[in-house]
């Protein structure tokens, strides 16, 4: 699936969807209060009021670079605190390599930030090491966000992830830490959107007089559209990632900018009462 904004082409690419079994990630988000939320259906729920969500990396390709947003969750991880995500053996290099994107023809990696799902394939297991999985790529960390997850992963399953999947790519040289708000291209500006997590950024893409944002995790699901205050169980500060929330879609919406999610797909923000809705493009 692929979306333009102006000369800049954003390609999906999934590693894993589901449905449901999201309560433990959006505890508030019952079945009966997803019902009250017709504008869901049919693209982000299922009629039974089950979410519908995605692991998935963006392409994003200026005229000048060849950029991936987030890297899912990788191949031969281990110590994941959900067991279904270690030990992997999925196709995702293949899948993107099928949608034109050979690893080794990507410039540039980013990640919004730095939990597992959005960190897996920045390496493979190799001889039983760690090694970048794009041999040709800068890999850019927000700065606040590294060094928070450099001093603070203390926790077993953030330890793994820190120590397969960014360490080594530290290690090998190949990161660059930005600044929450740096120009990374023409069109690509990052905007500091905490809450989720303590650096993590958003992008916004201008190119021709059209917009996009690339929101990351400041929602994990539409429905947080219409309820602000619905956070995350993954959420380092709930109360700052429900003011996020509020002024990022408060200036996005009621514009033609195309939203793309972390775990959803495109659309664009509506106000609604006090909150806000989501628009699928069909
Ligand atoms: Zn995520």
């Amino acid at each position: 699936m692929h979306w333009s904004i102006g000369k800049v082409k954003i390609t999906k690419v999934v590693e894993l969807e589901t449905i449901g079994s999201t309560r433990f990630i959006l505890p508030l988000a019952s079945k009966e209060e997803i019902q009250k939320l017709p504008w869901l259906f049919p693209h982000f729920a299922t009629e039974e009021g089950r979410l519908k969500m995605s692991i998935h990396s963006l392409v994003v390709e200026t005229p000048k670079r060849r950029i991936v947003v987030d890297t899912g969750l990788g191949n031969d991880k281990q110590g994941r605190g959900i067991p279904t995500w270690n030990d992997r053996n999925g196709p995702f290099l293949q899948t993107l390599t099928d949608a034109g994107f050979p690893p080794d023809s990507i410039d540039t990696v980013l990640c919004t930030h730095l939990h597992v799902d959005h960190v897996g394939w920045n390496t493979k297991l190799v001889d039983g090491k760690w090694v970048p999985t794009f041999p040709n790529a800068r890999y850019l960390f927000g700065k606040t966000e590294y060094e928070h997850w450099r001093d603070h992963s203390d926790e077993p399953y953030q330890a793994a992830v820190f120590h397969d999947s960014v360490k080594p790519i530290m290690d090998a040289g190949r990161a660059e830490l930005i600044a929450s708000d740096a120009q990374l291209t023409d069109e690509i500006r990052m905007i500091p959107t905490p809450g989720h997590s303590p650096g993590h950024m958003s992008l916004h893409i201008t190119s021709d007089g059209e917009e996009g944002l690339l929101t990351g995790d400041v929602a994990h699901h539409p429905c947080q559209m219409a309820h602000l205050d619905w956070s995350s169980t993954a959420d380092s500060d709930p109360q700052q990632s429900a003011a996020t929330r509020r002024q990022l879609f408060s200036r996005f919406a009621d514009r033609p900018v195309l939203v793309i999610g972390g775990h959803f797909d495109a659309g664009h923000i509506k106000r609604q009462g006090e909150a806000f809705k989501y628009v699928a493009l069909a």
